[in-house]
């Protein structure tokens, strides 16, 4: 049998489907999320239900997304879950989760093993809705783990850790090879949880100046923040912020970041 055929489904690469068949792996998954039974709890990507009969096994009821049609189908005839799950066949880029906390009347657990191919993205469109998310548990390639959770003055440390910082607490999960999914993702993995902030520790005004300031910075990472900012910031102005010109984008903090853009914001027409 193909090694991309995983009970009798033929894996589509173009949804990024590597399916968990390891179960000590699964096991500590489903013990680092933890589900009560009065939970609202969301899956994105079922797949073949891995993690959702584990999962939906503590719960009275679920929500599952899944974009794969073939893959939906299937767990909406699986012998014991059928009862229990709704399942929303759908991109849950579209996914609108206010209304699924809503609906619940509690902020969500989210959790899923994603497709890496837009496992950003996706966080990002998660991150637009922390205040109906309680926690997240995601796989994902372990670069963007490291990514997610590394601090100042490493070279993981990038756009991604300040905006992801900004919005959640991250803890390192669990590391997991390749040869734990069928088929196997050329990269290692890791598990990650992300706990939304219940008061963000330091709120910008406006979310589109931090996401500029980080990706010119950062766009720009060898150079001092006084060349790659020159056209935001004059070096007095950047001193005058507590930011030393002649760091880098790696060696400023999320608070510092966070205190640029709100000075953005509040001074729009005195761009150096
Ligand atoms: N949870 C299963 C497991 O652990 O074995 C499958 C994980 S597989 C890496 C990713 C899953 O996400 C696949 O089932 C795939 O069809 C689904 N998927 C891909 N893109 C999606 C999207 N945009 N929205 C929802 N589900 C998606």
């Amino acid at each position: 049998m193909s090694n991309n055929v995983h009970q009798g489904h033929l894996a589509r690469k173009r949804f990024g489907q590597n399916f968990l068949h390891d179960s000590y792996i699964i096991d500590s998954i489903v013990s680092a999320i933890h589900p009560l039974p009065d939970q609202a709890v969301v899956e994105i990507g079922p797949g073949l239900g891995a993690l959702t009969e584990p999962v939906a096994e503590r719960l009275e009821h679920m929500t599952v997304i899944e974009l794969d049609r073939d893959l939906a189908a299937r767990l909406a005839t699986h012998p014991f879950m059928q009862q229990k799950l709704e399942i929303i066949q759908q991109d849950a880029m579209t996914v609108d989760f206010a209304a699924l906390a809503a609906k619940a009347g509690q902020p969500l657990r989210v959790f899923g093993n994603l497709p890496y191919n837009i496992s950003t993205p996706l966080m990002f469109h998660l991150f637009s809705y922390t205040e109906a998310i309680r926690d997240m548990h995601f796989m994902l390639q372990k670069e963007v783990v490291n990514r997610l959770v590394a601090g100042p003055n490493s070279k993981a440390y990038g756009r991604l850790s300040v905006m992801a910082q900004y919005y959640c607490h991250i803890i390192p999960v669990l590391e997991v090879p390749p040869e734990s999914f069928r088929p196997a993702p050329k990269v290692d993995s890791a598990v990650v949880r992300l706990v939304p902030h219940a008061t963000l520790p330091y709120p910008v005004r406006d979310l589109q100046v931090l996401a500029r300031i980080t990706s010119q910075a950062f766009n720009q990472r060898r150079k001092t923040v006084r060349n790659s900012l020159a056209n935001l910031f004059t070096p007095e102005q950047l001193k005058d912020l507590g930011v030393d010109p002649v760091l880098r984008a790696e060696n400023i903090s999320v608070e510092q970041y966070c205190r640029l853009a709100n000075w953005l914001t509040e001074n729009p027409t005195s761009q150096a």
